[in-house]
């Protein structure tokens, strides 16, 4: 029986990772608390632990996973910003859930788009209340505006081509573009002249760490409408409020938010929010917060507990060789070990 110590579960975790698990000889230990110096201790006795995006797995917890014996960090998810994966060669394995499903991600972030466009969030509760104004609701046609997609991998392509059914003209911005595509690439700074919808489909990077920052704000058409479906660093949130305040920004859709680690996935409505900058946000009549919520489908839950179980079980039956493993040098050097169906260490 392979033991796994699941950090940071909530409800919609258990049923899907429970029914692979005990088809597989999978158990897994649930635990409420996320992953950090002060609860990495819960991992002692396991053989791997698994992780979502708000857990931190730095170089202090990898050090004490390594010395408790425990192999395997399975990331149930695709993002690995939150996994020094540096630090953790040559001592612990990664590996991650690739794909689940984009669908649910790009869906997502075209119905946070219409939401806010045709302020139907606005409309919602004015008619539970029998108000039926429309003063106020006025959006406008998707049909024959720009919409820059930044990231055209899987996520970032099923959007666009969701924005091209609305009959949108599709640019896109990708720092390695598709050669055997159909997509219009430009640069990035055309995009921001160009866009009057901006949609964020691009991994956080110490390149894309605040891609959106002022200056990036300053470049975009006035009206523009910002959606992150991605990793909330990649705006800077600041920068972010300023250009609403200065009706430069027309709408926000945001599904993730740089400081959420100690505030998403969790009921907090009976408590004083102490981030400010989140709070003013959410105050904006323009801006539209859902906490990291996009991933989340039945098909997206079943398919990342059953990748994540066929992780554990590659690397554990399968001699460590597993196709989901992160290394910081897995595509970054000719002939990758992985690539030759190896081990990464
Ligand atoms: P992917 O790897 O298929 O695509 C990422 C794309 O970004 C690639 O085409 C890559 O070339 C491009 N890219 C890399 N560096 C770039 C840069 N500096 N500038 C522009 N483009 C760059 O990933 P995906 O499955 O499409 O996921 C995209 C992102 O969505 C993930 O990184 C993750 O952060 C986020 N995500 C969010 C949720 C959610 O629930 N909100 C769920 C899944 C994934």
């Amino acid at each position: 029986m392979i033991q796994v110590a699941f950090y940071d579960t909530k409800a919609y975790d258990k049923p899907s990772f429970a029914r692979y698990g005990a088809l597989r000889n999978v158990q897994f230990r649930f635990l409420e608390t996320k992953l950090n110096e002060d609860t990495v201790d819960l991992a002692k006795g396991c053989d791997a632990v698994c992780v979502f995006v708000n857990d931190i797995v730095n170089d202090k917890v990898i050090a004490k996973l390594y010395a408790y014996g425990v192999k395997l960090i399975a990331l149930r998810c695709a993002g690995y910003n939150n996994v020094d994966i540096r630090s953790a060669f040559g001592k612990v394995h990664v590996v991650h859930v690739p794909a689940y499903s984009p669908y649910a991600v790009a869906e997502h972030a075209m119905a946070l788009l219409l939401t806010s466009v045709r302020r139907i969030h606005k409309a919602y509760n004015r008619t539970r209340e029998f108000n039926f104004s429309l003063n106020g609701l006025t959006g406008f046609d998707f049909h024959g505006k720009t919409v820059g997609v930044i990231g055209t991998g899987k996520i970032g392509t099923i959007f666009l081509n969701i924005c091209r059914g609305f009959g949108m003209h599709a640019i896109a911005y990708d720092r390695y573009p598709a050669s055997d595509s159909d997509i219009e690439y430009v640069s990035l700074d055309q995009l921001f002249a160009q866009s009057d919808v901006i949609s964020l489909h691009c991994p956080l990077t110490d390149e894309t760490r605040h891609m959106i920052d002022a200056s990036a704000i300053e470049k975009m058409k006035k009206g523009v409408v910002l959606v992150n479906t991605s990793r909330g660093a990649l705006i800077d949130a600041e920068a972010l409020l300023d250009g609403i305040k200065a009706r430069k920004i027309g709408a926000a859709c945001l599904d993730v938010y740089e400081e959420e680690a100690d505030i998403f996935f969790e009921d907090r409505s009976g408590h004083i929010l102490n981030d400010e900058l989140l709070a003013r946000l959410i105050s904006m009549p323009n801006v539209i917060v859902t906490s990291h919520q996009a991933f989340l489908t039945e098909e997206a839950l079943n398919n990342i507990a059953e990748t994540t179980v066929g992780n554990l079980l590659s690397y554990f039956e399968n001699d460590g060789i597993c196709d989901n493993e992160l290394c910081y040098r897995c595509g970054s050097i000719e002939r990758c070990k992985k690539e030759r169906k190896e081990r990464c260490f």
